[in-house]
């Protein structure tokens, strides 16, 4: 990874301080966000690509944009990139561009009215005719499908919506009985849950999409449908070190192979739009619980998604389930939560960040939430920098400390000091811009870009930058308590094996 680029003066680092306002906030802002431990991700598209939008989204609280490559074209996405890239220097706090990827797109062909109504006990059939279907049959323009579906096999239509069985099998057809009816229309999307597809998570689209976004710039990138760790295999060999890999977990098969997708992934997604499609709706809060286990156990970021605050797509306001839904994924000690449509095409993305940023907030302040926080800390590993990560958890939380300042070359120890859940702000130093960024998804961090480490050699003048970036965060009074995790030698990743407490004069 490259040493980051000098930036503006004045700019990174400068990350803001928690519960006060965003540094460089314009003033008179409406409502000035705090910094959360949990982070927010939001969707950008029609209704949030211009510069004031996006200024307002990062001060309401938004950490990390995410670029939807299912919709809009590649200028679309240079453009907001070239925005967010302004809005962050702007701020001086890193912000995260997260490319997700369209992955496969499975649809019916298309009818010869536009349209027909299945009924439920009937028979349907689907094959590779591409004759317009009428309603006894369709055009299925999926061989992979046809090929591993076996009777009992469900397909699932328009958000699953409408479900066939299938009864019997043939060289390029399948028949089915309908067990949930309804209009199905030209096109419409289909959901396969029951059998792993023999499709790779990525299409020609994403390849070309992934080294668009990659030239660009961006820190993450999503992949789809991912059904089996070769789709992460795949996907990294493509992307090398040039961004984070996040996995979204929307299939059942994502679901069985959690752990093998979790070992190859640095980030996932408990993608709830199509995994509520493909699994009966009552599965969801579970799997959501056991992904963020599973995956903080790791100590991988883990962003929970869809639906949040779905009423603020076309309402000023959210409901009440909506902002418990929020809380719930805080609770399950998520990372992040995202917004979707609401951010990206809906009339109040203003709102919805800050809304979202104020259910965070509220459950931040919750005695009982830091009290279930710290009975879920978990053991560290037996390797050196986990066991300093444990104990500056430990020495923090003991001592009250305002601040931890973990010195980190790619994020790493940030990640292993975050997986403790500590009571104090972590404060994440790298000289790697690319690094900072990423670090924008972690619960807890803030991150900082620093000089290369390299000109810092000895442990006072570790404290001494300490100092500085605790000062440059506007924390800490005289007397408060900083505790430093770095590495010596200083600057050599994989190095940490430091804890140093520094009292503030
Ligand atoms: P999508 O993914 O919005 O790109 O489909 C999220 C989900 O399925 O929940
Ligand atoms: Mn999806």
């Amino acid at each position: 990874m490259a040493e980051a680029p000098p930036l503006p003066a004045g700019s990174l680092p400068g990350a803001t301080p928690p519960s006060r306002p965003h540094a460089g906030a314009p003033a008179g802002a409406p409502e000035h966000g705090v910094s959360c431990r949990t982070k927010i991700v939001a969707t950008l598209g029609p209704a949030s690509s211009d510069y004031d939008t996006i200024r307002d989204l990062a001060f309401a609280g938004a950490d990390v944009f995410r670029f939807n490559f299912s919709h809009g074209t590649h200028r679309d996405h240079a453009a907001r990139h070239a925005v967010v890239r302004q809005v962050e220097a702007e701020l001086g706090r890193p912000l995260g561009i997260l490319a997700d990827m369209q992955g496969p797109k499975l649809r019916v062909g298309s009818f010869a009215g536009g349209r027909v109504t299945l009924v439920a006990g009937q028979p349907f059939r689907f094959d590779l005719s591409d004759t317009p279907g009428d309603a006894t049959r369709v055009c299925l323009p999926h061989p992979e499908i046809i090929a591993v579906a076996v009777p009992g096999s469900r397909l699932l239509m328009d958000d699953g919506r409408l479900a066939v069985t299938v009864e019997e099998t043939g060289p390029g057809w399948l028949r089915t009985r309908v067990e949930i009816g309804g209009v199905l229309s030209d096109h419409k999307g289909v959901n396969v849950p029951d059998v792993t597809l023999p499709i790779p998570a990525l299409t020609p689209k994403d390849r070309a999409d992934m080294a668009f976004a990659l030239d660009m710039g961006v820190d993450y990138i999503a992949l789809s449908f991912v059904q089996r760790p070769q789709d992460l295999i795949e996907a990294r060999e493509l992307i090398g070190e040039r961004a984070s890999l996040l996995a979204k977990l929307e299939k059942p098969q994502a679901v069985e192979n959690l752990a093998g997708i979790l070992a190859l992934a640095d980030a996932v997604m408990v993608a709830r739009g199509d995994l509520g499609v493909e699994l009966p709706p009552e599965s969801v809060p579970l799997i959501q619980k056991r992904i963020i286990r599973e995956a903080r156990r790791l100590g991988k970021p883990v962003v929970v998604a869809t639906q949040m605050l779905e009423s603020m797509i076309s309402a000023p306001t959210p409901t009440r389930a909506e902002a418990s839904d929020v809380a719930t994924a805080v609770f399950d000690g998520a990372d992040a939560v995202m917004l979707s449509a609401e951010s990206a095409v809906g009339q109040y993305p203003r709102e919805a960040v800050r809304i979202m940023n104020r259910i965070l907030w509220r459950v931040e302040q919750d005695a009982g939430w830091r009290a279930q926080m710290a009975a879920a800390r978990l053991a560290p590993e037996d390797y050196v920098a986990d066991a300093i990560a444990s104990a500056v958890q430990q020495v923090a939380d003991t001592l009250h400390a305002c601040a931890i300042v973990a010195y980190t070359h790619r994020g790493a120890t940030a990640l292993r000091i975050a997986r403790e859940r500590p009571g104090s702000p972590v404060l994440g130093v790298t000289p790697v811009l690319h690094a900072a960024r990423r670090m924008a998804l972690v619960w807890g961090v803030q991150a900082f870009v620093s000089a290369p480490h390299t000109t810092r050699t000895t442990v006072e003048d570790i404290v001494e930058a300490a100092r500085e970036v605790v000062a440059s965060a506007g924390m800490g009074q005289p007397g408060d308590t900083v505790v430093v995790a770095a590495g010596m030698p200083f600057g050599v990743s994989g190095s940490t094996n430091l804890l140093r407490v520094v009292t503030l004069t």
